[in-house]
């Protein structure tokens, strides 16, 4: 078909992108780049020395038994979800592309069955680094559509990831695995984390994994250069909150696996330092003010110092 060439994709990509926003936050229509170079803007006066990622030789992966057939893998990004049965093995996202071998000796270390579907939660690298791997041991990659748009559209000015990885079954609204015993639904989210954000509930053994849309070791990460919204962070997290059960297993994007208690705290977080930059903003101050004023001090030595992954979202959300 004629139409669908990556600049389709692309002109799709923005019209989405488009109406994502007038959807979630004020009606705006910004193209992509506009809101990446805002983005950018807003985080760069904090300039924080953070470190950056390990050296991959040092990079432990270790696997961890959640509940039934379901396990986590940890190394160094994103956790790695996976189901495990007669049926074979899903994975749910994959980390960076050097870690790979590692990955598939932690699996092999649980199971030899075939890796039938990898589903992508997001499109972050340290979620689908391993796609080309798994891919091309046969694994069908799933994702929401704008995962693969962005990903045949080359993320923050990057070149289109290589064909291989990108998602060959796209959806835009609930799917359903029915594997290894159990539904496995597979659902969007108002734009959060990012426009691309989906879920994974494995409904017979009760566990949820979210992607980064949750997270236990950080304040929400919204990354609006990538279409996350404050509104569709909450809106999110309530939906989490709202599906699980008091025995219900969270998966976060990063961190220990939980239960719906933290995603309550992480929810109540998100809304309590909205409340704090509206209040600043109300007194006439400005971003930069905000930010030397430290707003949230008496709550960084528990979340950490990444503040700079949520204010910008919060201001959008207060000023567009
Ligand atoms: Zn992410």
């Amino acid at each position: 078909m004629q139409l669908l060439t990556p600049e389709f994709y692309r002109l799709r990509l923005i019209a989405l992108s488009a109406a994502a926003a007038t959807l979630v936050c004020a009606p705006r229509a910004a193209a992509q780049e506009d809101l990446q170079a805002l983005y950018e803007s807003l985080q760069a006066p904090f300039n924080l020395q953070l470190g950056g990622r390990p050296p991959w030789n040092t990079v432990n992966v270790t696997i961890h038994h959640v509940a039934g057939g379901i396990y986590q893998i940890r190394g160094e990004g994103g956790n790695i979800g996976m189901s495990v049965g007669e049926d074979g093995i899903i994975l749910i996202d994959d980390q960076f592309a050097p870690l790979t071998e590692k990955i598939m000796a932690a699996i092999r270390s649980v199971s030899d069955a075939p890796i039938r579907f990898l589903i992508n939660t997001h499109v972050h690298d340290d979620h689908v680094g391993g796609n080309v791997f798994f891919a091309e041991r046969g694994a069908m990659i799933l994702a929401h559509e704008r995962v693969r748009l962005r990903m045949m559209e080359g993320i923050r000015g990057n070149p289109p990831l290589a064909r291989e990885a990108w998602p060959v079954l796209t959806f835009n609204d609930p799917i359903t695995l029915h594997f290894n015993g159990e539904d496995v639904r597979v659902f969007p989210v108002p734009p959060a984390h990012t426009d691309g954000d989906s879920y994974v509930h494995f409904t017979g053994t009760n566990v949820l994994h979210l992607g980064d849309v949750f997270r236990t070791t950080s304040y929400p990460n919204i990354d609006v250069g990538n279409g996350g919204t404050y509104q569709g962070t909450v809106d999110a997290l309530q939906i989490a909150i709202d599906l699980a059960g008091p025995d219900t297993l969270l998966i976060p994007g990063h961190g220990a696996v939980s239960t719906r208690e933290a995603a309550i705290e992480l929810r109540d977080l998100a809304i309590e330092v909205h409340r704090r930059v509206a209040e600043h903003l109300q007194q006439g101050m400005t971003y930069e003010e905000i930010i030397a004023a430290k707003p949230t001090a008496d709550l960084d030595e528990r979340w950490g110092p990444r503040l700079d992954r949520l204010l910008p979202g919060i201001y959008l959300d207060l000023t567009q």
